[in-house]
This record gives C-alpha cells, structure tokens and sequence, in this order.
C-alpha cells in the first residue's frame, strides 16, 4: 500500500468511524490524492462525499466544493464539524461579516474544506480569493448540471471551465449520479475534463423493484399501490404539474394517506416546511414536481411513484434513485398511458428549442417510451441505457409477471389504414370509433361509416385500441400533429407494417387491476 493509501485509509477509519473503502473509493481517493483529475459516476447512496472529503484532507491546503445546493450546505457543514472537520461555506444566505470571517479562515488555511454555489465561485472576490489560498483540491458536485439536455441545468456550471484555466494545477474531481453517454460526454468537454480518470460504478440499485403499469384512473391505481403495498410507509409521488401536484395531495389525504405537496410555484417558506417535515417524519408521503428532491437525503423513503411519464431516463432514473437509499426492499412504481406519450410529444414539438435540440429530447424521450413498453426486463433495459450489460433481475414487473405479447401486425394495419382512410386530418378518439363501428354524429357527417375501414376493429374494446395506438405512437410508426387538432398522421416507418412486409410484436393489453403484494421477496 502506498503511503498515501495508508494515510486515506486512516484517516476513513480514525475521523469518519468506517473500517474499509466502498466500491472504487479507494482508488478514485488515492488518484485524486495524488494530484490527478477524475470524474466519478456513482449512483446516488453509493458514497461520492468520501471521494473528495479524504483527498481534501490527504492534501495540503482548503478543499473547494462547488455544489448548486445551498439549501443542504449548512448540514453537510454541521455533519462534518460533528466527525472534526473544519468545514465551512460560502454562499448568499449569510451576512458579509460572517462570509469575510470564512475568507479568512481559508487564505490562513486554518480550514479543511469550503462548500460554495457556482455564481458565487464565479465572483471576481471568490475567484482572487482563492488565487491567493493554498488550494487542495476543487470538487464538482452534481456535475450533471453543466448539461444543457437535462433537467437541473444550470448556466453557472459552464463557466466551470474557468478552474481549468486559472488553476491548472489544483486537481479537479467532478461527481454524478447521472450517467448517460451523452451526459458523461458534456461534462468531459464542457469542464474540459479529456485527461481525467473516468470512474463508472454499477447503477444497479438491486433493492428497487420496478413497476411500470398501463393507466387507468391513475390516482385510484396510485392509491391502491400504497395501500396494499406500502400502508404507513414514507414516499414521494411525482406528477408533472402544480395543479396534479395538490390535486393529488388533497386525494390521498382524503383517502387516508397523509401526503404533503411542493413544487416550484408554492411560497418558499411553506415550500420549505412541508420539505422540513418529510425529511423528519416517518409514514408521510411527498406529492411533488421534479423540483423536489436533489440532494434529499431521506434514507427509508420506500417507494417512488411516476403518475406521469418522466421526459428522459436520466429523470426516471434520479427520481426513483430516492427510493431505498437504505439499502432494504423499495419500490418505483410508474402508471403510463397513450396520453402521457401524446403530451410528452407535444411538449417537445411546441418547444421553443432548436431542431437540434428538439431530435435530442425526442430521442431520449424515445428511449424512455422504450423501457415503458419493453417485453424484457426493466433492470437490463434501464442498465443499458448506461452502457452496463446484465443479467435478467428477478425484482421487476416483467420478470415477476412476464408480460403477455402477441404478433399485433394486423391490427396494427388495421389502425395505420384507418389513419390513413380519413385523410390524416382526425385525432385518436375518432380513428378508434371509426375502426371500433361506433356511429357517432361525426363519423355520420364525414361519411365514415362508407369507409371499407369502419368497424374493422370491432372485436377489440376502446382501452385495447388505445393500448395499440400508444405502442405505435411509442414505436414511431404513427405522430400526432398538434398543429391540426391532434389529428393522427403517418411517419415513413408506417409503410413496410402496412405493405405487409414487416411483423409488430405488441404487449398484451392488461386491465388495471388492483395491487397485491407480491409474493415472491427478494
Ligand atoms: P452519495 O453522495 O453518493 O449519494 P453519500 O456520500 O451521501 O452518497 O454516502 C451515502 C451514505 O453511505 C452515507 O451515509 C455515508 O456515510 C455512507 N458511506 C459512504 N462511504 C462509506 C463507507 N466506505 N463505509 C460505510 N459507509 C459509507
Ligand atoms: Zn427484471
């Protein structure tokens, strides 16, 4: 062992109180101990803290952490004074007296580490200040930030790159819990990070069963999911808007779950309690919009529930991440449906975002679509999507209950050939009652009930047409054109399905049906 290991490894048992290194700690420690640049991708609970704590305390001079989460900073200070360390931060929430009392403390060196936000780093005194300080190390916390595809985008982390030229000696060690390809590839380039050692765990999260279910009434599905899976334990919903958000807190309540709601839009100091009361009390459920939770470190919340379509795996992935930090048994459970891909689609067609932009977000959300509909294992699709190869899971929906698939290629002729009999011009309630033979006013008025397409799909029920239409939707065969009312359009990939020369594997449409508890454990 080198000395430096030996040191690091001392100083884990003797200040941190834990007898040996987790995963690839000891050798991401004793990189950047040594002076060396790294990025880490580790999933969240998997101890990315200690990658830079050691090494900033291994090393002469301040360790610098760049974090957006000021909010968490006055805890992390506090649970690093109560081990001995001599932590403190820099941010806006403090008085300029105190914020000068810290500056001193680091120019002196008589601190181990400095916590600071990204817009106060970039500041002219921040930056001077520690041009004139020894430092150890600058440590970039949820790097993902600096990613303009993501959700937490944050425009101070580009100018990250300043480090880089300013300090050229002081090494760097950028961290994540988020790992696509695409992600890991603009931190490198925009922290300009090409010479530093990448460190990839596992993502696996073994203790997280994963459920994605077909939507019904989703609040009714969601309500018997906690009731008969997870009666009295700690949660967090998420929906996609502020209004689903209380609507959905206001219904769990009424129904016997106690839920608190948060998102963006409510006032901060009730924002802030309803955060403050889920992190301290137990058998409490948290309805939010993606706006809570990074950085939340609530170690028993049992289950993580999607009532609407996350826009990317990346999302999907962080959110359920909060489930199970712990270590035991929790679940992700996520009720999806044919609106959730239209509106997904919609919101990326009506952005404001350029073409570029636009085919990314269409691709992720692609991918996203590809893990609701898979026939497989949820764990080896969602693990591939980080370039990680595994083996069938055993604690996922589609290894418990292995989804039932059928040849759907002629109803899904059947639905592209009604698609296209009515010109392309009508949304999807009219193109199922069309193939379904309803004879709707509508349907009387455009004479479609001539068409050779009318009631061709007659032995099927509307949520079975729906289920189809969704699959096609997620598969690219069919858009929706929200310029013209909904109405349902052909893509090129629609012609070989509907000249007969390519075959469509389709997922059996299941009734929602009440929740049990599953009897197979883990
Ligand atoms: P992350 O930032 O990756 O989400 P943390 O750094 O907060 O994870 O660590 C998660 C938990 O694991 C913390 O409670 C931490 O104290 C604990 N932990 C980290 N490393 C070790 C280790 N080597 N041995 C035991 N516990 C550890
Ligand atoms: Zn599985």
């Amino acid at each position: 062992m080198s000395d430096t290991s030996t040191r690091a490894l001392h100083l884990l048992q003797t200040v941190f109180g834990y007898p040996a290194f987790r995963g690839q700690q000891a050798d991401i420690v004793e990189h950047v101990s040594a002076g060396g640049d790294a990025l880490v991708l580790m999933p969240t609970g998997g101890g990315k803290s200690l990658c830079y704590q050691i090494p900033a305390l291994v090393r002469d001079g301040v360790g610098v952490v760049i974090s957006p989460l000021i909010a968490l900073m006055q805890d992390q200070v506090d649970a690093l004074a109560e081990v001995g360390v001599r932590a403190a931060f820099l941010n806006s929430t403090q008085s300029y007296e105190e914020a000068s009392r810290i500056e001193r403390l680091v120019r002196t060196g008589q601190i181990d580490l400095v916590y600071v936000a990204p817009e106060r780093l970039m500041t002219e005194r921040c930056l001077n200040l520690f041009q004139d300080s020894k430092i150890a190390l600058f440590a970039i916390d949820e790097a993902h930030c600096v990613s303009q595809w993501g959700h937490d985008f944050r425009p101070e982390y580009i100018k990250l790159s300043v480090l880089h030229e300013q300090f050229p000696d002081v090494p760097r060690i950028a961290l994540t819990a988020t790992a696509d390809q695409q992600t890991r590839a603009e931190i490198v380039h925009r922290l300009q990070l090409e010479d530093a050692m990448q460190f990839v765990s596992s993502f696996d999260r073994p203790n997280i069963r994963y459920q994605i279910v077909e939507k019904g009434n989703g609040r009714k599905q969601l309500l018997d999911f906690i009731t008969g899976e997870h009666g009295g334990d700690s949660g967090i919903v998420y929906c996609l808007s502020r209004k689903k958000v209380e609507e959905t807190a206001e219904f769990l309540n009424e129904n016997g779950v106690r839920a608190l709601a948060y998102h963006a839009g409510m006032e901060h100091t009730k924002r802030a309690a309803n955060q403050a009361r889920f992190l301290r009390e137990e058998n409490i459920v948290m309805v939010a919009t993606i706006a809570f939770g990074m950085g939340i470190d609530k170690p028993d919340v049992r289950f993580v529930c999607h009532l609407d379509l996350p826009k990317s795996i990346e999302g999907y992935y962080q959110e359920t991440g909060r489930a199970g930090r712990d270590g035991l048994p929790a679940s992700a459970w996520m009720a999806y449906g044919l609106q959730d891909v239209v509106l997904q689609r919609r919101m990326i067609d009506e952005s404001e975002a350029d073409e570029t932009f636009k085919r990314v977000l269409g691709m992720k959300l692609d991918s996203m679509l590809g893990l609701c509909e898979t026939l497989s294992c949820r764990r080896v699709r969602l693990l591939d999507y980080f370039g990680e190869r595994s083996a069938p899971c055993g604690n996922c929906d589609t290894c418990l209950i292995p989804p039932v698939s059928f040849d759907g290629t002629v109803p899904v002729q059947k639905l592209l050939s009604a698609v296209y009999r009515v010109d392309q011009r009508f949304a999807a309630g009219h193109v199922i009652e069309v193939l379904r033979g309803v004879e709707t006013e509508r349907i009387k008025t455009w004479h479609h009930d001539s068409l050779s397409v009318f009631g061709i799909g007659a032995d099927r029920s509307e949520q079975e047409w729906r289920a189809i239409l969704r699959q096609v939707i997620a598969l690219g065969l069919v858009t929706v054109d929200h310029e013209q009312y909904s109405s349902l359009k052909l893509t090129d990939a629609a012609r070989p399905v509907l000249k007969g020369g390519q075959k469509v594997q389709l997922r059996q449409y299941q009734k929602p049906v009440k929740q049990k508890r599953p009897t197979t454990a883990s």
